[in-house]
């Protein structure tokens, strides 16, 4: 495997923000990943390991240890997968970026449907006994946007066991495409973002509709801005630093706390 030195962050993720990593490594296999993680055991540096990067924000300080990008598959091709072979239960995360294992970390939903519905089973590897285990769906302690694997960051996800039914294959393929077309009209995929970067809370108003009502659409902060599309994404207008994405984050909390005594929850993960 490829060890490579001072790679930047900015072009593996879809913030396109974030300075260099140290070290950076490409991990295709649950071998390679062993591998990188011996590797940086060895050199006595930290290690992080992510997928696509669609929900993460890298820092412009980079990071100084060794990143692994670990290409194991991603959501998309699940979810074309799933349709070729007629089975139903993963149309609503069609056009989600990502692979299965942000997916999972992240519990990742959409249209009131959520990967803990369909999971039976994750594969992991525990990055400080370099073991294999299987957790049971409630062993993975998932809740809105939760998992244990957000507290033990020892935990990798390797493989996903989901439950999926026999379904009709045109219907699965329309409801794809109905989906597809949901998240064209009203995401800003003309630019780079992490997704939504709020969690929506259980019982309380989806964090856009706050962020809207709290009147900061548009709020810009150096190259960083408030979606004009939708609220909860903040997108790189060009060269967004991530101290902008920070503090526009600031901003709007303060101001959505102020309004309406909510605390918002960051759902993106900081690099470092
Ligand atoms: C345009 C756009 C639209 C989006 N829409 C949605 C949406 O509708 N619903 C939704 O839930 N999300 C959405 N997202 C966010 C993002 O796509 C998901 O969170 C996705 O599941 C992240 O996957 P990833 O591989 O890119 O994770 P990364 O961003 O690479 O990583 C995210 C976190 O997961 C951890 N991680 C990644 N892989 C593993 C692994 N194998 N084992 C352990 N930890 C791991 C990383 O360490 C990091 O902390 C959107 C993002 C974008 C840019």
């Amino acid at each position: 495997m490829r060890f490579q030195k001072n790679i930047s962050l900015a072009k593996h993720t879809s913030f396109k923000i974030g300075g260099s990593a140290r070290y950076f490594c490409i991990a295709k296999s649950k071998k390679d990943l062993i591998e990188a993680i011996k590797w940086a055991k060895q050199k006595k540096i930290p290690f992080f390991v992510f997928g696509e990067g669609s929900n993460v924000l890298a820092l412009d300080k980079g990071y100084d240890g060794l990143i692994i990008k670990f290409q194991n598959l991603k959501l998309e091709d699940l979810v074309k997968l799933s349709a070729k072979k007629s089975l139903t239960g993963l149309e609503w995360a069609a056009g989600i970026p990502g692979t299965i294992g942000g997916a999972v970390y992240g519990n990742a939903q959409a249209f009131d449907v959520k990967m803990s519905d369909i999971v039976k089973s994750v594969e992991v590897l525990n990055v400080k006994t370099l073991k294999i285990k299987n957790l049971l769906k409630n062993q993975c302690q998932f809740s809105a946007k939760k998992s244990i694997f957000k507290k033990n960051k020892n935990l990798i996800i390797l493989l996903l066991n989901l439950e999926l039914k026999k379904g009709n294959k045109k219907e699965i393929e329309r409801k794809i495409k109905e989906n597809l077309k949901h998240r064209e009209k009203n995401h800003p995929l003309e630019f780079p973002s992490a997704g939504s970067v709020f969690v929506n809370q259980p019982g309380k108003p989806p964090s856009a509709s706050l962020i809207e009502k709290a009147g900061l659409k548009g709020t810009k902060v150096g190259h960083a801005q408030v979606s004009k599309k939708h609220a909860s994404f903040i997108i790189n207008t060009g060269k967004a630093k991530s101290k902008d994405v920070l503090d526009l984050i600031k901003v709007i909390k303060k101001k959505v706390k102020s309004k309406f005594g909510i605390t918002l929850k960051e759902e993106i993960q900081i690099i470092k």
